[in-house]
């Protein structure tokens, strides 16, 4: 059974990238097999892991817009986890696949047909772009949950109840099992009472869980995508690290959680 993650927030630069990468790479530390979906067209995910997007013939936009078997696509990754890469063509496929019948489908398809071939992966991870379009709404109609990076410098999460409303309407069209997992709350400095404000104030304001511990801002993360590996092997006990370690057992036993539909039904019983 493969488990679908989305990490998602319109907003750029709250680390929905590092976090793709940081947890993969936890993931993978775990024993469990992981693909990384990069669905920016920016490609930082793909190039954070050491691939030049310009040397690349194939790209997740020729299976999103040109049915391409995933597998011809896929790369394999020193940190661990496999790829679907992006390239700055990924930039056309939000207009191509806007007049196409069943785009929202289109990853929620490609991992399906993944779970019946020999790649057949415990989790994989969607790296949104920062918009809510095409690709972001095809996001969350292929995935079983949502986590929302959010920095915790700033009290302007307005953009949070936009995304909640896509959310809304994915559950209403396109997957009616789509869950909120969390936010999670990134660039930390629990030493200001100002960040910790923010983060009692995203989580009262929305109503949603906090998904722990929230990962410290550390100049680590900077350098990371340069050596073409996560932080995970760079700074293998940088505190940054040890977090998102953290991170992802928790997520794993997330992922254990019935679901919704489910709970309800026994509570009817
Ligand atoms: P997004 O994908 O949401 O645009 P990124 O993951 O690309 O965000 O992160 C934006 C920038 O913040 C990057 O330069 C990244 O290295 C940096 N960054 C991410 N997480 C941290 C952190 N915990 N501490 C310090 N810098 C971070
Ligand atoms: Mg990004």
């Amino acid at each position: 059974m493969t488990t679908t993650l989305a990490i998602a927030n319109q907003k750029g630069g709250v680390a929905k990238t590092t976090t793709v990468a940081s947890v993969g790479a936890a993931l993978a530390e775990l024993g469990s097999s992981v693909l990384l979906v990069d669905l920016d067209p920016q490609a930082c995910l793909t190039f954070s892991l050491g691939i030049d997007p310009e040397d690349l013939e194939l790209s997740v936009h020729h299976v999103l817009t040109k049915g391409l078997d995933p597998a011809e696509v896929i790369l394999q990754t020193d940190d661990g986890v496999d790829l679907l890469p992006a390239t700055i063509e990924l930039a056309r496929a939000e207009a191509e696949l806007l007049t196409r019948t069943g785009r929202e489908h289109v990853l929620k398809t490609m991992i399906e047909s993944l779970e019946d071939s020999d790649l057949d992966y415990d989790w994989v991870l969607l790296d949104c772009p920062p918009s809510l379009g095409v690709l972001t709404v095809a996001a969350l109609t292929a995935a079983d949950g949502v986590l929302v990076p959010l920095q915790c410098e700033t009290l302007s999460h307005r953009g949070v109840g936009q995304l909640l409303d896509t959310v809304h309407d994915v559950r209403r069209f396109t997957n009616r099992g789509l869950e909120v997992w969390g936010v999670l709350p990134t660039l930390y400095d629990g030493r200001t009472n100002h960040a910790r404000t923010v983060l009692e104030t995203i989580s009262d304001t929305y109503d949603l869980e906090v998904i722990e511990p929230p990962i410290p801002k550390t100049i680590k993360f900077a350098e990371a995508p340069a050596a073409g590996r996560s932080i995970l092997a760079t700074s293998r006990s940088n505190k940054g690290a040890q977090a998102y370690r953290e991170v992802a057992v928790n997520l794993v036993e997330r992922s254990k959680r019935p679901k919704k539909k489910a709970q309800k039904k026994a509570q009817r019983k």
